[in-house]
C-alpha cells in the first residue's frame, strides 16, 4: 500500500504564496503538541511552527471531493515514507473511508488504536476499493490517503 500526504507541489505552492488553494491566508502558529501534520505525517511536538490550511485530498473531483482543514509545517520538512504506515498515526483511533476509482464513497469503519493497518488490509480485499482516506474520529478531518501499491 502507498500512503499519501499533502503533495510536495501543493505544500511548496501554499508556503510560497502565503495562502492556500482556497484563498485562506497562511497564519503562522506555534504547535501545542499533538497536532497531526499532513505534510510529513508526523504528530507535532510542542513549539513547532505550523499553520492550518484548507486542502482537498481527492483530486478527481465529484461530490465527495471534500475540502477540509489540515495542519502543515510552515517550512519544508522531510516527505513521509510512502511505503509504510505512518508510525505517529498507529495508536490513534481513526475513521477509514473507502472510495471507488470514480470517487464514490463505500462503507467505512472506525479503527481502534493499533488496528488501522489490519482494517486497511481488510478494506482493500474488496476489489471495488480504490483508495481509503484515514480521518480523525471526532472532527472527521482528513489525515492521509492510502492506495494499492503499483
Ligand atoms: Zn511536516
Amino acid at each position: 500500500m502507498r500512503y499519501e500526504a499533502v503533495p510536495v507541489s501543493a505544500l511548496d505552492r501554499i508556503r510560497c504564496n502565503g495562502y492556500d488553494d482556497f484563498g485562506n491566508t497562511v497564519v503562522p502558529r506555534v504547535s501545542e503538541g499533538g497536532e497531526p501534520l499532513r505534510c510529513c505525517l508526523t504528530v507535532a511536538g510542542a513549539g513547532e511552527r505550523i499553520a492550518l490550511v484548507a486542502h482537498r485530498p481527492m483530486t478527481a473531483g465529484g461530490p465527495y471531493a471534500e475540502v477540509g482543514p489540515v495542519f502543515v509545517h510552515l517550512s519544508a520538512c522531510p516527505a513521509p515514507a510512502a511505503g509504510s504506515f505512518p508510525i505517529d498515526y498507529r495508536d490513534r483511533r481513526a475513521v477509514l473511508r473507502p472510495y471507488t476509482a470514480d470517487g464514490q464513497m463505500l462503507d467505512g469503519v472506525v479503527a481502534d488504536p493499533g488496528t488501522s493497518e489490519i482494517e486497511l488490509k481488510r478494506l482493500f480485499e474488496d476489489p471495488a476499493v480504490d483508495s481509503v482516506q484515514v480521518r480523525n474520529v471526532v472532527a472527521g478531518c482528513w489525515n492521509f490517503t492510502v492506495r494499492r501499491q503499483g
